[in-house]
């Protein structure tokens, strides 16, 4: 027999099939073999199998072995791979790597041995206790703990009975230990939380009609606090009945604790949760449970949609708008663009969610093609809170300099005195934005890229935080000498310094991309903020979404319109998202919420909309402006983007791309609504120069395919080339 395999290489020069033989059964389509490769061997995954093979038989190879008995992949995904590959313009390879976890490919994980313990055969509970010491009470303690139980990791047993008292009991012959490979369960330390609650009518009716529709696709649209989370739960129980299996993905930062407690305490070890927060071994032990039947629920960010599922009921995207869906390096995947195809293969049926839906999904609902699901209401009819409005050019007049405007200030001050919690957000990081020369004016930049440097108090750094590059914070101006240093601008740092001394008392906590470095950082500091451990919670996007936090009763907005004026044809979208989901995290519970949104541009309409909740106003407008000028969803923005090292070699292989798609261009005229090329935004990043040909096209498929040839071709020697079709975002 032979075998058509895709080796796990991705150079493009072994862009193509590889043949090689075999003997016996067990490798079939989307199995993961080990094969010559060279001089050496290469993992690689079989797309198909066939009786003849047009080489001659002294020229091809056979497999050495099967990696897995069980393919990694079916059928359905590697399909999938193959449309990921050509429509991303990735390798075969590149794409299959995306069905894979991390430590499946060259088995860098090792399979996890944990200990148990339990009573030896025969032992009687009340019997063994009989024979102990009057005082001997954790061992008594541990031996009803296991005769309750059956059994339980060693490890555990030695945290809370103490390892002497279970040697002891060993030493005994009351228990006995085994060593049994189990797969590695995260979290299954959570507690299963949760109240179990009567669904509201308006729920039901939202759950039927993602049910009864005769449409693939519903947006569920429902406000804040509207009860999006219990249809979801409810409708993968139901896919589950019928035997089904579901994907559940929202953006990573919401992958709290509060979530993975509901998914828990709903479906047990039925859900797998995938997770970059995960090690390696944990995510392949769960991604093994997907495969093999075990779990029947994929919980996870964007990358969850290639979970190894087969016969998926139901997908569900939560905060459909969130930009994470796309992906911000190759391959450049769009989520929803997978789950619809995953989805029509099995007939499953395709949920996004959202309080504030992309424009895109929502002309589509309103036109038809999606069914539209409303929950415009807040469980138990909660108003949603009031917003107010800071005049930050007002502030400054009176002489305001600090971040927060006398009506914030002063909510602060009754928030705390009632001993409620507040959440203040910002979208910057460190503790100023920009660090300047007071004498010469001059801001100190990163060495590989053209932005200016934040300051990080914390460990007295410089940061560039595109390229992560660090510099020490210096003490003069490293141009003219002056020890006069100004900061420019506030970051999350900063303000949690101003906010200790304005409330001393104030127990504050900062989640930023800073604190929440480590593994369980986000985790420590979210639930830290929920069992009220703080009254204060000061951060970035990361506090925006899904977090449900009953006592906080005020948030502050600090710099509303920072996204308003980037230079984006989806800033205003952006804003209305963000301002509209960090309001939504006031006044959950019992009491009213409020928030308070200090801005620079009081008068602008996406604000004005924003706080009134007019999410159809602002998408009425944001469409008619979108059609006349004709940005998306009327047209793809394509960018194809160069960058080399060689600023020479970046013009010249920009000159020649622009002069291939101007070939393009010119045949297809009215197909465009804007064409040119120009230095990118960020005109130097991580010491690469950077230059783009701009595209906005309608109909353009065979543009875009076109383009994305030209691409691979320029692509080569110094020159770095790629293509994005609308991108998230356009530095
Ligand atoms: P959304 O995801 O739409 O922002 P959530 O699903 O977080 O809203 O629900 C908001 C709050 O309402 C949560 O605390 C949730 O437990 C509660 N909730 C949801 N559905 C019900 C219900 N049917 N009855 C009572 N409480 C509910
Ligand atoms: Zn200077
Ligand atoms: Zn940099």
């Amino acid at each position: 027999m032979f075998a058509e395999v895709i080796v796990d290489i991705t150079h493009s020069d072994v862009d193509r099939i590889f043949e090689y033989s075999f003997e016996g059964c067990g490798i079939v389509p989307g199995s993961r073999v080990l094969v010559p490769f060279g001089r050496y061997s290469a993992e690689g995954v079989v797309i198909a199998v066939k009786d003849t093979s047009e080489f001659a038989p002294d020229k091809i190879k056979s497999i050495i072995k099967p990696l897995e008995d069980i393919p990694a992949l079916t059928k359905e995904t590697l399909e999938l791979s193959e449309y990921v590959a050509k429509r991303c313009f990735v390798t075969r390879a590149a794409a299959l790597r995306l069905f894979l976890p991390v430590g499946m490919r060259k088995g860098r994980v090792k399979e996890k041995v944990i200990k148990y313990a339990a009573l030896k055969e025969g032992v009687n509970a009340d019997e063994a206790v009989s024979t102990l010491k009057k005082n001997a009470v954790r061992q008594r303690d541990l031996i009803y703990y296991l005769a309750e139980n059956g059994g339980e990791e060693t490890a555990y047993l030695n945290s809370e009975f103490g390892s002497a008292a279970v040697h002891a009991a060993a030493a005994k012959g009351f228990i006995e230990f085994t060593a049994e490979r189990r797969l590695r369960s995260p979290y299954s330390g959570l507690k299963a939380g949760g109240k179990k609650v009567e669904l509201t009518s308006k729920q039901l009716a939202a759950i039927e009609s993602v049910e009864n529709t005769d449409k693939m696709t519903t947006l569920l649209f429902g406000v804040t606090g509207s009860g999006k989370t219990e249809v979801y739960l409810e409708l993968i129980s139901r896919a589950i009945a019928e035997n089904k299996t579901a994907i559940m993905l929202v953006p990573e930062i919401s992958l709290t604790p509060q979530m993975l407690k509901q998914l828990r305490a709903r479906f047990g070890d039925q859900a797998a949760i995938m997770h970059s927060g995960l090690s390696a071994g944990e995510r392949l032990d769960e991604w093994w449970r997907i495969r093999t039947g075990r779990a029947k629920i994929a919980i996870g960010a964007r990358s969850a949609v290639f979970a190894p599922l087969e016969n998926i009921g139901i997908i569900i995207i939560d905060e459909e708008h969130d930009g994470s869906y796309v992906s911000e390096s190759a391959p450049r995947y769009v989520t929803a663009e997978v789950a619809k195809r995953r989805a029509a293969h099995y007939g499953a049926k395709l949920v996004l969610g959202s309080a504030t839906p992309s424009v895109e999904s929502y002309l589509k609902a309103t036109e038809g093609e999606y069914n539209l699901a409303e929950l415009p209401e807040r469980i138990n009819k909660k108003p949603l809170p009031d917003v107010e409005i800071a005049d930050m050019r007002q502030e400054i007049r009176r002489g305001n300099n600090s971040p927060f405007s006398a009506a914030l200030k002063s909510e602060l001050s009754e928030c705390l005195s009632r001993g409620e919690q507040a959440i203040i957000f910002l979208n910057q990081r460190g503790y100023s934005r920009t660090v300047i020369c007071t004498e010469c004016g001059h801001v100190q930049k990163c060495a590989s890229c053209d932005v200016s440097l934040t300051y990080h108090k914390e460990d007295e750094s410089l940061l560039c935080h595109y390229c992560g590059a660090k510099y020490k914070m210096i003490t003069a101006c490293t141009e003219c000498g002056s020890p006069f240093i100004r900061y420019g601008g506030f970051g999350t740092e900063r303000v949690v310094a101003e906010l200790k001394k304005l409330f001393p008392q104030a127990r504050i906590l900062r989640m930023d991309r800073d604190t929440t470095s480590t593994k369980e950082g986000h985790y420590k500091i979210l639930s830290m903020f929920a069992e009220r451990k703080a009254d204060i919670l000061v951060g970035t996007q990361m506090i925006a979404k899904g977090h449900d936090f009953p006592a906080v009763t005020l948030v502050g907005i600090l710099d509303a319109d920072m996204s308003l004026h980037f230079a984006d044809y989806r800033s205003g979208e952006r804003t209305f998202q963000l301002i509209t989901q960090v309001a939504g995290r006031s006044g959950r519970a019992d009491s009213a919420g409020k928030v308070v949104l200090q801005t620079y541009s009081p008068e602008n309409a996406v604000l004005r909309r924003a706080i009134n909740y007019d999410y159809k106003g602002f998408f009425e407008h944001e469409i008619s402006v979108r059609k006349a000028t004709g940005f998306p969803p009327y047209t793809d923005i394509v960018r194809v983007l160069v960058a080399s090292e060689d600023d020479e070699c970046a013009l010249s292989a920009t000159k020649e791309m622009y002069e291939r798609l101007n070939v393009i261009y010119k045949q297809n005229r009215e197909k465009f609504a804007f064409f040119g090329c120009m230095k990118a935004p960020l005109k130097k990043l991580q010491n690469k120069f950077r230059y783009q040909v701009l595209m906005r096209i309608k109909d353009g498929e065979e543009i875009i395919a076109a383009a994305g040839a030209a691409c691979a071709e320029v692509n080569r020697g110094k020159v770095f080339c790629y293509i994005e079709i609308n991108p998230n975002n356009l530095t």
